[in-house]
């Protein structure tokens, strides 16, 4: 069984003004499904992993994945679970702050709401490049991270909590060089509900 892309759950201009439909057209359609196709690819020379969830395979900086398939597992099977992770945190409607347990361990974690956007917009700021800024949950515990590239935080151990893709590609169309305008627009498109349940399910 490869790997089926997730389709948008709401229409594609549903997260207007903040990203606009045409990015989330390409970003979706031809992006995020290609780094399916080419994960479901790399995986063809490697049956036992065939059906395995994506964050189990990335999980252990990609312990269980053949050396010769490792770089493409990495890239597309970290491509196709940041995205899939990004399109839930987009679902529209939802609270647009933080709520239940993980406002409460951002409150101790950060001091607060507008002091973790800080360190979330420095984090996504500063990353030179491709990548994505985190907010992670290991061993109970949350913080801010910035990757590169498609790396996962699975690689590393901790669970993904909220993610957000600086790649231009994610928002050259609308800010072009402004990514910390893309930045301050996400804020307004978070539903942070599903960030609750997926702070929840996390260890
Ligand atoms: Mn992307």
């Amino acid at each position: 069984m490869p790997h089926q892309a997730q389709p948008l759950k709401y229409p594609s201009n549903a997260i207007e003004p903040n990203i606009d439909q045409q990015t989330m057209e390409i970003h979706h359609g031809k992006h995020y499904n290609t780094y399916v196709t080419n994960y479901n690819k790399a995986l063809e020379s490697a049956p036992q992993l065939d059906g395995k969830p994506l964050h189990e395979v990335l999980s252990n900086n990609l312990a269980a994945v053949p050396e010769a398939i490792k770089t493409a597992v990495r890239n597309n099977g970290g491509g196709a679970s940041n995205h899939e992770i990004f399109w839930d945190l987009l679902t529209p409607g939802g609270p647009k702050e933080p709520i239940g347990n993980l406002a409460a361990a951002i409150q101790s974690t950060f001091g607060g709401f507008d002091k973790f956007k800080e360190e979330f917009a420095k984090s996504a700021t500063t990353r030179f490049g491709s990548g994505w800024a985190w907010l992670i949950k290991a061993n109970g515990k949350i913080d801010v991270m910035s990757m590169p590239n498609q790396d996962s935080p699975y690689m590393e151990g901790k669970t993904p909590i909220v993610g957000l893709d600086v790649w231009e590609h994610a928002y050259y169309l609308k800010y072009q060089n402004r990514r910390p305008e893309y930045i301050a627009a996400f804020w307004n498109a978070i539903n942070w509900k599903v960030a609750e349940d997926r702070f929840n399910a996390a260890k």
